[in-house]
């Protein structure tokens, strides 16, 4: 059943309802709906989704615990899939490629940093891949947990042939967001980087860290993940909670990559840079973090932070791991197991990253 949407702009566009999974409130279970899916307008490809990763931040969204969710609410923007129609000005892509989103489906494209290609750091907002409002059919955007989505060609990237679909999911965001600073930052031979917290996102800054030449020292809260994080590249592992293994790398670091999802104590890991050195926070706990003075003045330290990437650097990590064969550790679950999910998100349970198998939502 095909229904005409006119959007605010006036325009009127196709849309049509398809199966998703959400949430209609902040404590409410995930769930079976459906949301409506705009028909390709000249520029768009429709995507069938394969696989969609499981992020924090669907977590932190679909629970609001960043205040600002709009119910209902889909998650998902780390997805896989296979192009099913395109628009008739589409260049870049066919019926029957893979392509691949992530967190972004749109910005202003004509702010200065939009110009510069830093579109995720967009002056007028960028359209997050959900919760961001829709600029074709009205309301809000919904993400990957869905049967497809529909997004313009310009913000789908190109899969490398030889990497695994499902494992490459995660790279759209988990992937990116930690590739990004560690090239911001200039990540490489010579130096000792910190990555904390081995989740989805920290598993990937180890693999990128140790792949872009540093030497990689991992904290992590969970003694069952030290074998694996020198598995994933780390030369060394500190567990955070034993205040003598803390001392072993105090002052010593060049960069450290924060990727904890919940409240900690940031001073503990500004104390283990150097001089002049960086920590970059990805992480986006619901809290405020508090930070001391003396923690940043007498090494001239610094405290910064990270979003995502921009299209054309997504592109590029892609290809770094084609070139590098990088993917993430996955644990496959069918979309029915996604409440299940969260709950082991939540004790940093998951080696290392959720991804639904989006074909299971046919069954449902
Ligand atoms: P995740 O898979 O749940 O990993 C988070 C890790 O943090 C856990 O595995 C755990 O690692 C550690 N952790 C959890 N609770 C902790 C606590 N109470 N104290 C200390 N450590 C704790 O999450 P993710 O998907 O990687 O996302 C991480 C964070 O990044 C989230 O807040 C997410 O929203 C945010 N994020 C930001 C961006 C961005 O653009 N900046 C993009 C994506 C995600 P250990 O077991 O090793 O301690
Ligand atoms: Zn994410
Ligand atoms: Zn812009």
């Amino acid at each position: 059943m095909e229904t005409a949407i006119a959007a605010e702009g006036g325009k009127t566009v196709d849309a049509r309802p398809v199966k998703a999974f959400g949430t209609e409130a902040a404590t409410a279970p995930l769930n079976q709906l459906n949301i409506q899916r705009r028909k390709p307008t000249p520029h768009d490809v429709e995507i069938e989704i394969l696989f969609c990763g499981v992020c924090h931040s669907d977590l932190h969204t679909a629970r609001n615990e960043w205040h600002g969710t709009v119910y209902p609410c889909v998650p998902g923007h780390e997805i896989v899939g296979r192009i099913v129609s395109v628009g008739n000005h589409v260049k870049k892509f066919k019926v029957g490629d893979i392509g691949a989103v992530g967190c972004m489906v749109d910005s202003c494209r004509e702010c200065d940093y939009c110009q510069e290609g830093l579109e995720q750091y967009c002056e007028v907002g960028n359209t997050l891949t959900y919760n961001s409002p829709d600029k074709f059919l009205g309301g809000h955007t919904f993400g990957g947990y869905s049967e497809s989505i529909t997004v313009d060609e310009n913000f789908v990237l190109k899969v490398p042939e030889n990497l695994d679909l499902a494992a490459t999911a995660p790279l759209l965001c988990a992937g990116i967001t930690t590739y990004s600073p560690l090239k911001h930052w200039k990540v490489g031979p010579g130096q000792k980087v910190g990555v904390v917290g081995i989740g989805g996102l920290g598993h990937m800054g180890v693999k990128f860290a140790k792949a872009m030449g540093a030497e990689v020292i991992v904290f992590t809260t969970s003694p069952s993940k030290v074998e694996d994080a020198k598995r994933l590249g780390a030369d060394d592992v500190v567990l955070s909670k034993d205040a003598a293994q803390m001392q072993r790398y105090a002052g010593k670091l060049h960069f450290v990559l924060d990727c904890v999802s919940a409240s900690h104590d940031i001073n503990e890991y500004l104390s283990q840079l150097r001089v002049d050195g960086t920590l970059a926070l990805v992480g986006a706990p619901e809290h405020p973090l508090p930070v001391a003075a003396f923690s940043l003045i007498p090494q001239r330290k610094s405290f910064a932070g990270s979003t995502i990437g921009s299209i054309a650097e997504t592109q590029e990590m892609l290809d770094f791991c084609g070139k590098h064969n990088i993917v993430s550790d996955i644990e496959m679950i069918n979309i029915q197991h996604i409440n299940q999910a969260y709950e082991r998100l939540v004790k940093g349970d998951v080696k290392y990253r959720f991804v639904i198998d989006m074909a299971s939502l046919k069954n449902s």
